[in-house]
């Protein structure tokens, strides 16, 4: 067994050894593992990712839009389908059907309309300020 990595006293948390700070309760935006706080400006992750708390929170701030975009395509996307799956539902004659299909299409691109325009909105915002 390897001496000084992870061989702390039983009391200490599995792994406090081998850490680069103390935990700051945020994930690393590169590969998802927790920070590290190492000063007040500095953190880093287990595997190495170094970020100052402002490219911290600019890479945060990009993995939350790619989250929210990815929302919005997969919500009208499945609005499409809907609608799709609505018009055959009404050639077939099953007019109730269609009927409920339909609105829940209507309500997937409500919800993806409303995302798009936060984070157009948000966008707008960082263009005046820049
Ligand atoms: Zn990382």
């Amino acid at each position: 067994m390897a001496s000084g990595q992870g061989a702390g006293s039983p009391d200490e948390p599995v792994g406090a050894q081998d850490t680069p700070g103390s935990p700051s309760g945020l994930t690393c935006p590169q590969c998802g593992g927790v920070m590290w706080q190492q000063s007040d400006e500095d953190f880093s992750c287990r595997v190495g990712h170094r970020l100052s708390f402002e490219e911290l929170m600019i890479q945060q701030y990009t993995s939350l839009q790619n989250a929210l975009w990815l929302a919005v395509r997969s919500l009208e996307e499945r609005a499409a389908i809907q609608r799709h799956l609505s018009t055959r539902h009404k050639h077939l004659g099953r007019a109730e059907l269609a009927s409920v299909v339909g609105r829940q299409a209507e309500a997937a691109t409500h919800a993806a309309d409303l995302i798009r325009d936060v984070l157009t909105s948000v966008a707008e915002e960082s263009d005046q300020e820049a």
